[in-house]
C-alpha cells in the first residue's frame, strides 16, 4: 500500500461550527489490483469530532465480497466504505451503516480486531447474565479467527460497489434485488 499524496486543510467543523482548528486530512492511497482510494479524516480538537471515510476512485458496481476467514487469508486487504454492511453469520455478529459508521482501509485481521473492540465495548455496557456469556462467546470466536485456528465467512455488502476485498480467492457476486432493499445505507438508521 503506498500513500500518494496528502492534502491537510483547516476547516470549519462541521459539528461545532468553530472556525480555525478542525483539521481535514485526505489521503490518496494506491491499493495493488484494486485501484486508488481517497480516505478522508476530519479531526476537531474544540469537541473532539472525528470522521474517516474512503471513497474508490474507481467505481464499482453493487457487490456482494465473500472470502472465507482462515489463518492464510487474515492479511488481505480490505476496503470497507462507510455505506457497506459487514457480516461474519457463523459467529452472529454484523455491522450496519449507520451515521456515525466509517469507512477504512485494513486488512482482514483488522476486520475482526474492531468486532473485537466492539464486543468487549458491549460486555462493558450490558452485566446481565445472558449479555455476558453471550458477548463472551463471541469473543472467543473471534480471537481464535484472529489466532488462525478457526474459519468462518466474511461477507461485505455494499449498494454503492465502493468496498472491495482484494484477493484471487474473492467471491464476488451481485446482490439480489431483494436484498439490496433491506440493506441499510448509513442515512437513516442508527446502528453504530
Ligand atoms: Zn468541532
Amino acid at each position: 500500500m503506498n500513500e500518494m499524496e496528502i492534502n491537510e486543510m483547516i476547516i470549519k467543523c462541521p459539528v461545532c461550527s468553530v472556525e480555525g482548528v478542525a483539521k481535514s486530512i485526505m489521503k490518496e492511497i494506491e491499493i495493488p489490483h484494486f485501484g486508488k482510494v481517497l480516505e478522508t479524516t476530519i479531526q476537531c480538537p474544540e469537541c473532539g469530532f472525528k470522521h474517516s471515510d474512503v471513497i474508490a476512485l474507481e467505481q464499482n458496481d453493487p457487490a456482494k465480497y465473500t472470502i472465507e476467514i482462515n489463518k492464510n487469508n487474515l492479511s488481505i486487504r480490505v476496503v470497507r466504505s462507510q455505506s457497506a454492511t459487514v457480516l461474519i453469520p457463523e459467529i452472529g455478529i454484523k455491522v450496519e451503516p449507520g451515521p456515525k459508521s466509517e469507512g477504512y482501509v485494513t486488512n482482514v485481521e483488522g476486520i475482526l480486531t474492531r468486532f473485537e473492540d466492539a464486543v468487549k465495548k458491549a460486555l462493558k455496557l450490558f452485566d446481565d447474565d445472558t449479555s455476558q456469556s453471550n458477548g463472551k462467546k463471541t469473543l472467543n470466536e473471534i480471537q481464535e479467527l484472529k489466532k488462525g485456528n478457526e474459519t468462518a465467512t466474511l461477507i461485505i455488502l455494499d449498494p454503492f460497489g465502493q468496498s472491495n476485498i482484494v484477493s484471487d480467492s474473492v467471491e464476488i457476486s451481485e446482490i439480489p434485488e431483494e436484498e439490496l432493499h433491506t440493506l441499510k445505507t448509513g442515512f437513516s438508521h442508527i446502528e453504530e
